[in-house]
């Protein structure tokens, strides 16, 4: 069998592997993608692999949400066996770093995160930590309730020190670059697979199936099977495949990270707040770069801008807003660690803000992407479901929830949805500095978001439904139309 497959992130590689590791001799698997990724969420990720970290006050209310959950969970389990795999797989081929890994014991993978709850921005950070601690408990899932103080390396300015802390020790994080090298080693030790170092301009229908793609080039490449996972471009790519598909809108969600070098404070573990102001709070994450290299490297994440297109470049106040959050909230010696990169990753964000994960209305196309900000924790596991797709196995049901072409989740009440996106839009103000006047003017300020979300809600016809909070522009601007 000939599987194309369109993009070359996380989810691409990790389903090549599963693939190749199944493949007979007669088969062909392609990757395209240009080597320099542009646009990439894969390299901007920190790459946390948290689950219950996650969790926010609404995590586990529906079941799309439940069987999100419960992959994210399976994918905590799966990762130490997958790191395995494909170093085992790629032994002899791995770049230098790699070959001397100690795998799940060391270097750029590890366990263990912290969770904090401080008072930098507003009381929704103590409704999301008390919704992890919740679930925590409710699964039995190890947890220690520790002092702040007790962190490594964890020294916050005063006013914003945090007020409780847990440790979770199963949840850990990655080094993103080093993970693609290591996969691509893994993946070059198969003669089955070939790389292609260019972009995919449209997908052609012949009839009832995908009969080839064609490059930005004009080269024409047929398959049997097509995967399309591009990440955030695969709108467009749909549209200038006219294949008569009907797939909700995927957007940008421009995100930022920072490299930066800190000598005298190295970290070992994840340092986390909960889910805060429409994105996933501020972190700064151990960012191994090699056995050679001290481990002073720390990742700090992430902003989060939902865009109807690309944006090359990160928004001076992510840029700002990460940095004082970092020396204010994790660590106030940062102050003089030296920035190394900014990344700007393109998270898939979905209309309804789930995933678009399986086969579609035509029989040899797979559609994944639309992972947000959790497609590298949930790669292992994903990528086993799409090799069973391409393969035509049975998947577990449920994630038919996801089906490509479903008409756009929309479990949020009106009420429901307009409180939360006050509630997000007023965590992201604090985040950003605000300071509240001694009078009515706070409250005020959420009058004047109700009664906006209210009159926006009318202007869409969402009278029974919520718009999710993070598309509230894509709305206000015309970008979705229902
Ligand atoms: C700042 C930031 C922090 C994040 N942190 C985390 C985290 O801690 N944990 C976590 O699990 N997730 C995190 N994420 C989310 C995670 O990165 C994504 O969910 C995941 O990487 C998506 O993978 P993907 O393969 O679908 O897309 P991508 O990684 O974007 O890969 C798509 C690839 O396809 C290529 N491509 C696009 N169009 C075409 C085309 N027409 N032809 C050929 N190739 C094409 C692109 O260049 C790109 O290389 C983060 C994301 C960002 C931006």
């Amino acid at each position: 069998m000939d599987t194309v497959i369109v993009g070359n992130g996380i989810i691409a590689l990790a389903t090549a592997f599963r693939l190749a590791k199944r493949s007979k001799p007669s088969d062909k698997i392609v990757i395209i993608g240009k080597k320099a990724r542009p646009g990439s969420a894969t390299l901007a990720a920190a790459a946390m692999l948290n689950s219950f970290a996650e969790i926010d006050e609404d995590s586990l209310k529906t079941e799309a949400d439940f069987f999100h959950f419960e992959l994210s969970h399976l994918a905590t389990r799966m990762w130490p066996k997958f790191v395995f795999e494909y170093m085992d797989a790629g032994a002899g081929r791995l770049p230098e770093g790699c070959a001397k890994c100690e795998g799940s014991h060391g270097a750029c993978y590890g366990l263990g995160t912290y969770v904090i709850n401080n008072t930098a921005a507003d009381s929704l950070d103590d409704v999301n930590f008390n919704a992890i601690v919740a679930a925590l408990k409710e699964c039995d899932e190890p947890f220690e309730e520790i002092s702040p103080r007790s962190i490594p390396n964890y020294r916050p300015q005063e006013r914003y020190r945090a007020t409780r802390a847990i440790y979770i020790p199963n949840e850990g994080w990655l080094n993103p670059r080093l993970t693609v090298d290591a996969l691509e080693a893994a993946l070059s030790t198969f003669s089955c697979v070939q790389y292609v170092d260019a972009e995919v301009d449209r997908l052609v229908r012949k009839g009832a199936l995908i009969d080839s793609v064609v490059l930005k080039d004009g080269t024409r490449m047929a398959a049997d099977k097509f995967l399309l996972a591009p990440g955030a471009t695969a709108t467009d790519l749909l549209a200038a495949s006219a294949l008569d598909i009907d797939v909700q809108r995927v957007f940008y969600g421009v995100g930022v990270s920072i490299e930066i070098k800190s000598p005298d404070f190295p970290h070992t573990k994840v340092i986390r707040t909960p889910n805060r102001g429409l994105a996933c709070g501020l972190y700064s994450v151990p960012f191994y770069i090699s056995p050679k290299a001290p481990l002073d490297s720390i990742l700090i994440g992430s902003s989060n801008l939902i865009s109807p297109g690309p944006r090359d470049g990160g928004q001076l106040v992510s840029i700002q807003s990460l940095l004082l959050g970092a020396m204010e909230q994790i660590n106030s010696n940062f102050y003089r660690a030296s920035v190394t990169r900014v990344n700007v990753g393109w998270r898939p964000t979905t209309t309804d803000t789930y995933p678009l994960l399986g086969k579609t209305s035509i029989a040899n196309l797979v559609i994944a992407t639309g992972t947000k900000r959790d497609g590298f924790h949930l790669s292992p596991v994903l990528s086993e479901a799409l090799a069973s797709m391409l393969l035509n196995e049975k998947v577990d049901p449920s994630y038919e929830l996801f089906r490509p072409e479903r008409a756009p989740i929309r479990h949020l009440s009106r009420e429901a949805a307009i409180d939360k996106a006050v509630r997000h839009f007023i965590s992201a103000s604090y985040q950003h500095g605000f300071v509240p006047s001694h009078n009515r003017l706070p409250d005020q300020i959420i009058q004047m978001h109700r009664d906006d979300l209210e009159k926006l809600h009318d202007k869409v016809g969402a009278r029974d439904w919520g718009i999710p909070p993070e598309m509230i522009e894509m709305y206000r601007y015309g970008h979705i139309k229902n």
